[in-house]
Parts: structure tokens; sequence; C-alpha cells
């Protein structure tokens, strides 16, 4: 088993916290944080080919979609409203050009950036989300593996949205992230935020742990300087604000609180009031460039 740190492959680690997932099969993990690097990872990683058993889940959201009742239907309208947030993010004093989404799901963001213009390239592992994404847009897409043969500098804009963390082989990826993107192309990357106060508060419970489907943990002083070593400047921080509330839901259910809407809306509000002065929201964007000096 490959205990080492999937970044600098330092063996030097500690263990930071004892957790299990929660949300499928109870089994137990811990995160370790490299003492070189400063990443946490999680650990022990589940061998490549038996991940996918840790997402079969009719629960799990992002690769679902009309669905009916309550919870869906207000994850249905932050979407929504998440989607043009992102939208923006990623394209803002841009003019139109080609864009690669890499962990696209079912399309949502992809399908929005095609309506507006985009020529557009999707990475998505399940064969079922890709299915569904087929049937609603254009976009080619592709597994990971077939990123190496894409040639060097194709794309203007990379989003990873809620991806990164999730990635196996973290040098491959930003190796990969480095090559495509254009000079003074961007690469926006949403992650949960280990710093944030629902973080904080609802420790090994805290639901954007989600073991072992996240096998990397960052935080802004680990992701800039990973980055910043392929020459790749963080240029904006944002956040995805609605997080806050869901994560602190699931975390809720996670303690088998009663009325677990109830108090993790009020726990995700009081994040997000904490993160308007300390800049730990409990979901981060970093937004960087490949700056090239002329
Ligand atoms: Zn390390």
């Amino acid at each position: 088993m490959n205990n080492k740190c999937p970044w600098c492959g330092s063996g030097n680690a500690q263990i930071n916290l004892w957790l299990r997932d929660e949300f499928l099969t109870k089994e137990d993990f811990h995160i370790c944080e490299c003492l070189d690097c400063g990443l946490l990872y999680t650990m022990p990683r589940p061998d490549k080919d038996k991940i996918g058993a840790y997402y079969k889940s009719e629960e799990y959201y992002s690769h679902q979609e009309n669905k009916n009742g309550f919870i869906p239907k207000i994850y249905e309208r932050v979407k929504s409203i998440n989607l043009k947030h992102k939208y923006k993010l990623a394209t803002q004093g841009l003019l139109n050009g080609i864009m690669l989404d890499i962990g696209c799901g079912v399309g949502d963001f992809l399908h929005s950036a095609e309506l507006h213009g985009w020529e557009c390239i999707g990475v998505e592992p399940s064969e079922d989300a890709k299915a569904i994404a087929r049937k609603r847009m254009k976009a080619k897409l592709i597994s990971s593996e077939d990123l190496e043969g894409i040639p060097d500098a194709t794309f203007d804009v990379i989003t990873m949205w809620h991806v990164l963390e999730h990635v196996d082989d973290l040098k491959w990826q930003v190796t990969q992230l480095q090559r495509l993107i254009k000079p003074n192309g961007r690469i926006v990357i949403a992650l949960p935020n280990y710093r944030s106060y629902d973080a904080q508060y609802y420790k090994e419970l805290w639901a954007a742990y989600d073991v072992p489907r996240h096998l990397n943990h960052f935080n802004q002083k680990v992701l800039t300087k990973i980055f910043k070593t392929r020459g790749l400047e963080l240029v904006k921080m944002d956040k995805l604000r609605w997080d806050a509330y869901y994560v602190s839901y699931m975390s809720e259910q996670y303690s088998n609180h009663s009325l677990p809407l109830v108090r993790g809306f009020y726990r995700g509000f009081v994040s997000n009031c904490k993160a308007r002065r300390s800049g730990e929201w409990s979901s981060l964007v970093y937004v960087f460039e490949r700056k090239v000096k002329n």
C-alpha cells in the first residue's frame, strides 16, 4: 500500500483525524498531514479499480437529475444560481474560446458554457453520467487518460468544480493542467476548505471530508504553492456560498441530530458570517493564470 504524500512523495506525515465513510460504507479512514509540503490526504487510499464502488449510491446528487422532493428541489434551485456564478468566474473578461471541464458529471456547467458559445470538452469517468451529458450537448466527452493525447496549450479555460480533491494521481493531474492551458489561460479550481468554520465545528463528521471519495484535502496556502511550482499564479479567490448550508445539513445528518435542515441552515449561516471576515469559506474557488512574460 502506498502511504506516501500524493504531491511531494514524502513519507513524513502525521495523522490529523480519524473518521469514517459516513455517506456510504461506514468504513474507517484517517487523514494524514504531510509534514514536508502540508497537503492533507486520505488513508488508506482505495485501489484505482475499487474506488468506483464508493460512488454507487442513489443519493450521489452530482450525477443525478430531475428528482422530486423538497431537498432535491432546493438543490436544483441553488444549482442554477451557482451555475451562473461559476460561468461568470470562469469566463469574465474573456472572449469565447475552447474550454475543458474536468469531472463534468452530467454536464450542467459545460452545457451552460456551450449555450454561451464556447467550444467544450468534458472529462468524466462515470459512463452513466457521460450518457446523460451526451444527450443534452455537443461537447466531446472523454476519459481522463485521453488528456495525454491532446496537444499542449489547447485550452483558454480549464475548470475543475469540486474534482481535484477526488483525483488519485495529483502530480499527473497538475502536470496535465500546466501543459494543456494556453499562455495567459485561466484555470478555475473549486474545493472544500477544511479551514472553514463548519469544518472546525463538525470535525470528523464534516461532510466535505467525504472519505474515501475525497483523497486530497487542501488549504489556500498549500494549493497556491502547488500551482506556483508549475508557473500557475493565483489571480483571484472566490467562494461558493451555498455550499456551507448543504455541507452543514449533511454534517447534521451524519451527527444524527434532529431537525438537520434547520440546524444545518443555522450552522451554514454562521459559517458564512465568519468567512466574511476570515476568508475561510466552506467552499473556495481559486482562479489561476499561466502568466507568460513578453
Ligand atoms: Zn507532501
